[in-house]
């Protein structure tokens, strides 16, 4: 897309992306440098639009906000209570202070209170001039217009909030690469602004590959599937909040598969495409792939997982065509997902200009022994619950987990990650679990 890339030197060819990365094997290639590969290859959204705040919700921040005001404007009090000088404390004594006046939040003027007076204050009203502390209603007692405090209830500086301590002026309130959550909003909109620069939603095409695949709503003939793998594209999709072109089912035909490569290529930032990359494919994807770009098979050392396919495709019509990186994922409906959740989903918030954010772990004890051979990365899919003694969680592992059976991920809440290097895990050993749910 035109505006990808715009502030970068030239796109590297993929042989001098592989050049940097340690141990770059294609053949075996370990997860954490594929991720790396793909870090690198990446290009970054440039465009930036201006939305209104709430619709800037999920969006990526392009530019840094700074608050041109101290957020509160100034000293106000945290309580419902009484505005004093924290010098007017006795000190093994109750103090008694005269009520001057009170102040409610909102009002501009303010009472002024003499020494040995205070303020009736409400929460959020500002600071009395030379008052310092609020003491809690609750902790008073109050006779006409005497209060009595009683000795050691409250210090000096207890309960007022100061001027600037949630947004200093000058701060930077929120920097670009962030994603607003709903506590950005409310901060944005604390500073008073109205609109917000976000950067391009980053367009994503995808389409499956097979000539065994059936959409819904087609009959579904002996040795057919319906194409599972759209759909989960789809929601895993929606949810990183991109722009989503749906390509459909192409049949293994060069010509089809060409042309919509092509339209891919022209239309969006980045292409998935699913199934076809397997070492033992008797289609065409692999073919056209290599023809319309720049792309490298990979083999992965990954389960589920392992084929992949990555690099550029251009519309190929002249040398300013459009190009868009390719993702090829295996076909199996499992490896789909897993593929995409650990190389694909942090490729494209990196290139809708997110700032890297890894996914939090769990710890969670394995309540049965896993087998597990080091030198590659194993994504089992789990059910995580709290453990029976209240302390940390426990995590079991849903039935089958061959990479076809789609179940195994919609029983799980979370993928149990075997790093590369791990071994057998023992029951009740900790593992790592990566949560599929999460507050914001
Ligand atoms: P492939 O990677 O093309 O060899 O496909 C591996 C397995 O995944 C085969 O059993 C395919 O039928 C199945 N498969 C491929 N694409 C899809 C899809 N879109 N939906 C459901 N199953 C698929
Ligand atoms: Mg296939």
């Amino acid at each position: 897309m035109a505006d990808l890339d715009a502030s970068r030197e030239l796109p590297q060819s993929l042989q001098e992306i592989a050049s940097c990365v340690n141990g770059y094997d294609p053949t075996s290639l370990p997860v954490a440098q594929a991720q790396e590969f793909i870090a690198r290859l990446v290009p970054k959204v440039q465009a930036v639009e201006m939305l209104a705040l709430r619709s800037a919700l999920g969006r990526v921040l392009a530019r840094d906000i700074v608050s041109t005001f101290n957020v509160p404007a100034h000293d106000n009090s945290a309580m419902d209570g009484y505005a004093l000088r924290g010098s007017d404390l006795a000190v093994d004594a109750d103090t008694v202070l005269m009520v001057a006046g009170s102040g409610f939040a909102g009002q501009a003027d303010l009472v002024s209170a003499a020494r040995g007076q205070c303020v009736h204050i409400m929460t959020g009203a500002v600071m009395p001039a030379e008052l310092d502390t609020v003491v809690p209603q609750e902790f008073v007692s109050v006779d006409g217009n005497r209060v009595t405090i009683p000795t050691g209830i409250v210090r000096t500086g207890d309960n007022r909030r100061l001027k600037g301590e949630d947004l200093a002026q000058g701060d930077a309130a929120l920097v670009a690469g962030r994603v607003l959550r709903p506590a950005d909003l409310g901060m944005l909109a604390s500073l008073g602004q109205a609109e917000v620069p976000v950067f391009r939603r980053l367009r994503v095409a995808f389409f499956s590959t097979g000539d065994e695949l059936r959409s819904i709503g087609e009959d579904l003939p002996a040795g057919c599937v319906y194409d599972s793998n759209r759909y989960t594209l789809w929601g895993m999709l929606a949810r990183l909040g991109v722009e989503i072109i749906d390509l459909g089912v192409v049949r293994d035909d060069p010509a089809a598969l060409e042309a919509t490569f092509r339209a891919a290529a022209r239309d969006a930032d980045a292409v998935i495409t699913s199934g076809g990359v397997s070492v033992g494919e008797a289609d065409h994807t692999k073919m056209v792939m290599a023809k319309l770009g720049e792309v490298l098979f990979w083999r992965i050392a990954m389960r589920p997982g392992r084929p992949m396919a990555i690099g550029r495709i251009s519309t190929g019509k002249s040398a300013d065509g459009h190009s868009a990186i390719l993702f090829g994922l295996p076909g199996n409906p499992v490896a789909v997902m897993v593929t995409f959740y650990a190389l694909v989903r942090d490729a494209l918030l990196a290139m809708s200009g997110a700032a890297a954010q890894p996914m939090p772990l769990l710890r969670a004890a394995s309540t049965l022994p896993m087998r597990k051979k080091p030198g590659r990365t194993e994504y089992q899919r789990g059910i995580v619950t709290r453990a029976a003694d209240g302390a940390g969680f426990e995590v079991r592992i849903t039935g089958a987990q061959g990479s076809g059976i789609l179940r195994s991920m919609s029983e799980a809440n979370g993928l149990v990650v075997l790093h590369h290097a791990q071994g057998n895990v023992a029951a009740g050993e900790l593992v790592d679990v990566l949560p599929f749910d999460g507050l914001v």
